[in-house]
């Protein structure tokens, strides 16, 4: 054997391999850090990555060989299909179309979803759809861009690779919040950090804003201030933090933009400039966590609990409308079941199941299919408006006279107190996280801003940057146990909160911001071996 029948470093040279674009892959000069990423081969992996670096076309070049020398079968999936389809024929075609040792691996089934190379598959699929998760398994497990993807779906694509032996997963993206996605991986590695040496002999890592002088737009040395040239940020070498083990399964590395040696101090301080999300995601190759309160998925799945739930005394079912229509159903004992239908008939068949059942619905989103609701279930179906009550500060107010069979509910204190009430663990969710994972995502779509309103008094509101129906459901579930929740053996909510003089809920009750920058431990070692974990 020649050491490119077993080093991908190797193959690439001896065969001379250039990139879609047709440029030679080199991992010299300005592309030395990804060349550890390209060369690793452990059985999980993971890359909190910057847009933008070239990832994807190392990752695919990869994918091709670990099929054709280690014959395993691959899954290789992007956010959607659509997306798939993209980097197929932007990418991944064009690649092979350039490499004649490539042309001659893919054979047969050589279409936009399959290639078969040797014995072995990969299959480029969406991860938007359940069908796309159980079509196919495989011995490697490829998400890019796992962030942007469904994690629901990603979760179903990961339980199919327990049938195969080798279980390896690699997972690449952009980070998006606190301990999802990569990021959760990410927790579960070893921490690689590329580290760059300074003229005084000051080995550390970059980080924003401290590693730039943002008067000189330079990067600099945070120990003694000298500028790190971008032949020395070129010329790092990555350290982990922590040692492979039981508990750390995961080789990872952390890509910000501040290691590409291509990328000026001044970019990034321009993009510092911008919007705050991207900067830290796509960007720095953080998870968001600036700007304002930020739901924990653990608040969420910390309550649930594997006792089942007797479904005696009064049902309440919270509705979201729209397509599909999301809901869930719980009593005093807590939520035992949530789910989501593209029509009104499972509703119905919970109302007809439950015959003393009573059903909150948001009449915002469908005003047709709630009325009918109401119409079909007299007495039994509540429309719900938010609305804030500046007068009475009723959280909630139930319509009497003409108004019967509406509610209206102040909107961001009920968020703000159903959020409070999973993190002091006060609503029980009956099963597994698997059952409650969609809800408690949903919870980690939505952040809360506080400004001042117009008499100078600081207001709190929740907004959202993804799908967060199930927020709304269970609020909505929440405004009717408020009313209808009484009796019943246990007690989980304490209702002297809920009466008509509810207390203005304090707008100042946050969780702190967290310090990216603890997060990660980053304080900064005299030298790169004393910053390492050996424990
Ligand atoms: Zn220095």
């Amino acid at each position: 054997m020649k050491p490119s029948d077993y080093l991908i470093e190797e193959w690439v040279k001896e065969h001379g391999i250039i990139t879609d674009a047709g440029k030679p892959m080199y991992f010299d000069k300005d592309r030395k850090f990804l060349l550890k990423p390209f060369t690793d081969i452990s059985p999980k992996i993971v890359a909190l990555k910057a847009a933008q670096i070239g990832f994807s076309t190392i990752s695919i070049l990869k994918a091709l060989w670990i099929a054709y020398r280690m014959n395993l079968s691959i899954i290789y999936t992007f956010p959607t299909g659509e997306l798939m389809q993209k980097f197929t024929q932007g990418k991944i075609n064009p690649l092979i179309e350039a490499n004649p040792v490539l042309r001659n691996i893919v054979a047969g089934t050589d279409n936009t979803y399959q290639k078969r190379i040797g014995n072995a598959n990969i299959i480029f699929s969406g991860a938007e759809k359940e069908s796309q998760a159980i079509a196919f398994s495989a011995d490697l497990l490829i998400h890019d861009e796992l962030d942007s993807s469904k994690l629901a779906i990603i979760k179903q694509f990961q339980s199919r690779l327990q049938a195969s032996k080798t279980k390896w997963q690699w997972l690449f993206s952009h980070p998006s919040l606190p301990e999802i996605g990569v990021h959760e991986a990410w927790q579960k590695s070893d921490q690689k950090h590329w580290f760059v040496i300074c003229d005084n002999d000051h080995e550390e890592y970059l980080v924003f804003p401290e590693s730039i002088d943002a008067e000189k737009r330079i990067y600099i040395c945070k120990k003694c201030g000298v500028e790190i040239t971008n032949e020395q940020r070129a010329k790092g070498r990555w350290i982990a933090k922590y040692k492979i083990s039981e508990d750390r399964p995961f080789s990872g590395y952390w890509i910000p933009l501040l290691i590409a040696p291509w990328v000026t101090a001044k970019e990034i301080l321009d993009y510092s400039k911008g919007d705050q999300y991207t900067f830290y995601t796509r960007v720095l190759g953080l998870p968001y966590t600036q700007g304002g309160d930020k739901v924990n998925i653990k608040d969420i799945l910390k309550n649930v609990i594997p006792d089942v739930n007797d479904q005696e005394g009064r049902i309440v079912i919270g509705v979201d409308t729209g397509l599909p229509i999301w809901y869930v159903v719980g009593n005093r004992q807590g939520l035992f079941f949530n789910g989501s239908c593209k029509d009104y008939e499972p509703l119905k068949d919970l109302m007809r199941r439950y015959p003393t059942a009573i059903m909150v619905i948001d009449q915002g989103g469908d005003l047709i299919g709630s009325r009918q609701m109401r119409e079909l279930f007299p007495g039994r179906v509540f429309l719900c408006h938010y609305q804030r009550d500046r007068k009475t500060l009723q959280l909630i107010k139930w319509g009497a006279n003409d108004e019967t069979g509406n509610v209206t509910v102040d909107r961001n204190r009920m968020i703000q107190m159903v959020i409070d009430e999973f993190r002091d663990k006060r609503i029980p969710m009956n099963g597994s996280e698997d059952d409650w994972y969609d809800v408690a995502l949903h919870f980690t779509h939505i952040y809360r801003t506080t400004e001042e309103n117009a008499l100078g008094v600081p207001e709190s509101k929740w907004e959202r940057f993804d799908d967060d129906h199930f927020v709304h459901a269970i609020c909505y579930w929440r405004t009717g146990m408020a009313r209808f929740g009484t009796g019943g053996a246990k007690i989980f909510m304490n209702d002297t909160t809920y009466t008509k003089e509810s207390p203005e809920i304090t707008p100042d009750r946050t969780m702190p911001a967290i310090d990216p920058r603890k997060m990660y431990n980053f304080e900064m070692p005299s030298k790169a071996d004393d910053w390492r974990d050996d424990e």
